[in-house]
């Protein structure tokens, strides 16, 4: 199927369906994600700002819809808190909402590469608890769909809206490429969408307990991620 995909989806499809999408709503975007690969899409939901927006549009689309989240056993309590009640607010089943998890445990990874990982090689801590199991769960898809915004780091200045993920070897819808912050919160405060606690205590990006921190007002949003190391992505979006 994969190559099928693949085959359709071509630099100039692509081209075209950009064109076709830019200035257009994420919904409108989200809809087409929806109608044309339903049930091999799949929200990637990490529980941040723009994660619950895209969890409630998608709901309004379809609520049949999946989206999965990669728990790597260090989230914050906060993390699991915003996704209780983003359950309670949706009524969907478990299938739906799918907790991707790493091959090892905290404690055999420490078994087999040291304590704190995270402190001394952070890209192989990140590539065992979320690029594995990353892959691991798109190999069930043929689109995905993530909270990427462009003004969020110079890494995703030029994502597109919809593109191919030769990474993995699918489609990858990113609906809010080209919403602000602004929008965002507007979204969220008019529709009343549950969000992790955690930003309001000055934590515009949220992964890890060990590799999450607080920011200053006005500093890059992504700047409390890794905060010791030249590090701001996990290898999920490149
Ligand atoms: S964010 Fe930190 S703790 Fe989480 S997987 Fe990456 S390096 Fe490990």
């Amino acid at each position: 199927m994969r190559e099928t995909v693949q085959e359709n989806f071509s630099a100039e499809t692509l081209q075209e369906l950009n064109k076709r999408f830019a200035g257009r709503s994420p919904q409108e975007i989200l809809a087409y994600a929806l109608e044309r690969f339903f049930p091999k899409v799949v929200l990637a939901c990490s529980f941040g700002a723009e994660d619950v927006v895209l969890w409630d549009m998608m709901h309004r689309i379809n609520p049949q819809a999946s989206l999965f989240y990669l728990d790597t056993d260090f989230l914050f309590p906060e993390t699991y808190a915003v996704r209780d009640r983003l359950l309670a607010r949706y009524q969907v089943s478990t299938e739906q909402v799918i907790r991707v998890t790493p091959a090892l445990t905290p404690g055999q990874q420490a078994d087999q590469f040291g304590d704190l990982l995270w402190v001394r090689q952070p890209d192989q801590c990140c590539q065992i608890r979320k690029v594995d199991p990353l892959t691991g769960i798109l190999k069930n898809y043929a689109a995905w769909v993530t909270g990427i915004r462009r003004d969020q780091s110079p890494t995703r200045a030029t994502a597109g809206l919809i593109e191919w993920d030769a990474r993995f070897g699918l489609v990858k819808f990113n609906p809010l490429a080209t919403w602000t912050n602004e929008e965002v919160w507007t979204y969220i405060k008019t529709h009343d969408v549950p969000y992790n606690a955690l930003h309001d205590q000055h934590y515009p990006s949220i992964g890890c307990t060990h590799c999450t921190s607080p920011v200053q007002p006005g500093d890059d949003p992504r700047s409390g991620r890794w905060q010791s190391f030249e590090k701001n992505e996990c290898g999920l979006h490149q």
